[in-house]
C-alpha cells in the first residue's frame, strides 16, 4: 500500500500588516524524509499517519512540510507562494505515482491573494495530479471551508480539542479511514453544512459551554457504527475570505444521507448557541480590576487572557497593570526587536534600566510604555515544553530580556511574539511561577491546557487589537451578508 503525505498548513489573519511571503516560510520547509524525521515521536498529524502507516503495512511517500514561520501571524499569501508549494505538492505527489490515496495535513485558514478558497484549490490540483484514487484531509479546528473542499476530498477531517491537544489522534483517524477504504472496507460519504456563525477563537474551547454542548453532540453521533467521524471547526475569524465561520463535517461509511441528517443536526444546534460564541467580554480595565478582586480573596493565580494581540507588542494590559499597581504578574514577551536588541547591545544583567516598550505594530496595538526595572536576563534560551500541548518540543527562542519592574512585576521583551501555553518559557528566563498573582497571556485558549491546572481563573480580556473578541470592531469586505453577528443582515 502507497500513500502520498504532504502538510501546507497556515493560519492566515488577514488584519496583520505584513504579507507571507516565500521568503519568510521556505527556511521552515520540510522536504522528503526529513518531513517525517522532524515530527516522529511528536503528537502530530503526520505522526498519526506515520503510526498507522507502520501497523498497518503501508509505506508512505514524503513530499513537503509547510508551514507557520515561527513569530507571530502574517497576512495574505502572495499568489506566488500558494502557487509554488501547491505546485510542488502536486508534481511531488504526481512522481510519487502510483500511490494508491493521498493525505494531506492542512489547516484550514490559510488566505491567497486571488485564491478565494485555497485549500479545495489544492486538494483540486492533487486531484488533477493524481487522478481517481481516495484523497483525505486533517484540517485545524480554525478552519474556514465550505463544500469546495468536501466535494474535492473524499473525506476530511477536524480536530476535536480546543486546545488542541489531538492532533496525532485525528491524523490516526484520516489515515485508518484511508487504509481502510483502499481495503475496500470502507466507503467514505461526507457531508457538510454551515450554520452560518463566526465567532472570536477565544469564545471556542471545547470543553466549557457552548461548544461543550456542540462537540458532545457529535461525541453521541458517533456512537452509531455506520457514522466513522463528525467534526466541527467553529473556523478563524481573523481571515476576511468568503468561506469563513463554521463547518460542520460528517463522515459515515457509505451513507450519504445519515451523514446529512447529522451535520443538519448538529448545525442546528450550534446556531441555538450562537449568542454564547459573541458575548461581551471585560476591556484591560475591568480585566485588571477583576483579576485583582480574585487575588485579594485568595483566588490566585489568575491568567488574564489578552487574546486580541496578534502581533506581540499590544500594551493595553500591560498600562492597566502599571497603572492599578498590580504586582507579583509575568509578562512572557511584550515584541520589540528594537528594544530587545537595545538592551542587549548596551547593557547587561543588573543594570537599571527606563525605556519604552511595545506599541510599535499596528494602529491597534496601544502606545509605546515607558517602564523602569533591573535587567535580570539577557539571551536567547532553549528549553522543552512541558504542557499537554507540543510536550517534549524542543523551542528555541529569539532574543529575549527580562526586566524585573519591582514588586516581582516581570516583563520580559522579546524579538519576537512569544507566548507561554505552559510554564516552561516563564522559568527558562528566571521567573519564579510560584510566586505570581497573575500571569499575562497573549492568547486565547491554547494555555488552558496547562494553565487551568495551575491557575483558579482565567479571565479572557478583550483589548482593542487586530484578534478583537468583538468581531464588530473589524472591518470585513469578503465574508457573507447573512452570517451572524457581523453580517449585514444583523448590522442594524
Ligand atoms: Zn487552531
Amino acid at each position: 500500500m502507497r500513500i502520498g503525505v504532504a502538510e501546507f498548513s497556515h493560519e492566515t489573519c488577514t488584519f496583520c500588516p505584513d504579507p507571507t511571503t516565500i521568503a519568510l516560510l521556505e527556511p521552515h520547509v520540510k522536504r522528503g524524509q526529513a518531513m517525517l524525521d522532524k515530527v516522529r515521536g511528536i503528537p502530530t498529524y503526520v505522526n498519526g499517519f506515520m503510526k498507522v502507516a507502520e501497523s498497518a503495512g503501508a509505506e508512505l511517500f514524503p513530499v513537503i512540510s509547510v508551514g507557520m514561520a515561527p513569530g507571530g501571524f502574517t497576512s495574505w499569501f502572495e499568489t506566488e507562494c500558494f502557487d509554488k508549494y501547491a505546485e510542488e505538492i502536486a508534481q511531488g505527489l504526481k512522481q510519487s505515482l502510483p500511490l494508491d490515496g493521498v493525505l494531506l495535513a492542512l489547516h484550514g485558514a490559510m488566505a491567497v491573494s486571488n485564491v478565494p478558497k485555497p485549500e479545495a484549490e489544492l486538494v483540486r490540483r492533487v486531484r488533477t495530479a493524481v487522478g481517481d484514487i481516495p484523497i483525505m484531509v486533517t484540517l485545524d479546528l480554525h478552519a474556514n471551508e465550505d463544500h469546495e473542499l468536501t466535494d474535492a476530498a473524499d473525506a476530511v477531517f477536524i480536530l476535536k480539542t480546543y486546545p488542541h491537544v489531538d492532533s496525532e489522534e485525528i491524523g490516526m483517524t484520516a489515515a485508518h479511514c484511508m487504509v481502510e477504504t483502499i481495503r475496500g472496507n470502507f466507503r467514505p460519504a461526507q457531508a457538510l453544512k454551515k450554520p452560518g456563525i463566526m465567532s472570536a477563537s477565544i469564545y471556542q474551547a471545547s470543553a466549557y459551554h457552548p461548544m461543550k454542548l456542540v462537540y458532545d453532540r457529535c461525541r453521541q453521533w458517533e456512537e452509531r457504527d455506520e457514522v466513522y467521524c463528525v467534526s466541527v471547526a467553529p473556523g478563524f475569524a481573523y481571515a476576511d475570505v468568503p468561506d469563513v465561520g463554521m463547518s460542520v463535517i460528517a463522515v459515515t461509511n457509505g451513507d450519504k444521507a445519515l451523514a446529512e441528517e447529522i451535520v443538519q443536526d448538529v448545525s442546528d444546534l450550534a446556531w441555538s448557541l450562537r449568542e454564547a460564541l459573541s458575548a461581551p467580554l471585560p476591556d484591560p480595565k475591568e480585566a485588571v480590576s477583576l483579576a485583582r478582586q480574585h487575588i485579594a480573596r485568595g483566588e490566585c493565580p489568575v491568567v488574564l487572557a489578552d487574546g486580541s494581540d496578534r502581533t506581540g507588542d499590544s500594551t493595553h494590559v500591560l498600562k492597566e497593570l502599571l497603572a492599578q499597581g498590580a504586582t507579583n504578574w509575568a509578562i512572557p514577551g511584550i515584541a520589540d526587536p528594537k528594544a530587545a536588541h537595545f538592551l542587549a547591545e548596551n547593557h547587561k544583567v543588573g543594570d537599571t534600566v527606563t525605556l519604552s516598550v511595545g506599541g510599535w505594530a499596528s494602529e491597534h496595538s496601544g502606545q509605546p510604555t515607558e517602564v523602569s526595572g533591573t535587567i535580570e536576563f539577557i539571551g536567547k534560551p532553549s528549553f522543552t515544553l512541558v504542557g499537554p500541548m507540543g510536550k517534549g518540543s524542543k523551542i528555541q527562542d529569539g532574543l529575549v530580556v527580562r526586566l524585573n519592574l519591582g514588586d516581582n512585576r516581570q516583563l520580559v521583551v522579546s524579538e519576537r511574539m512569544r507566548g507561554a501555553n505552559d510554564s516552561a518559557p516563564l522559568t527558562a528566563v528566571g521567573v519564579d511561577v510560584p510566586s505570581l498573582d497573575i500571569v499575562i497571556l497573549k492568547d486565547r485558549v491554547h494555555h488552558r491546557a496547562f494553565w487551568d491546572s495551575v491557575a483558579p481563573v482565567d479571565i479572557r480580556v478583550d483589548s482593542p487589537g487586530i484578534g478583537v473578541a468583538d468581531l464588530t470592531k473589524l472591518h470585513f469586505d469578503n465574508v457573507p451578508q447573512d452570517i451572524y453577528p457581523i453580517g449585514k443582515k444583523w448590522r442594524t
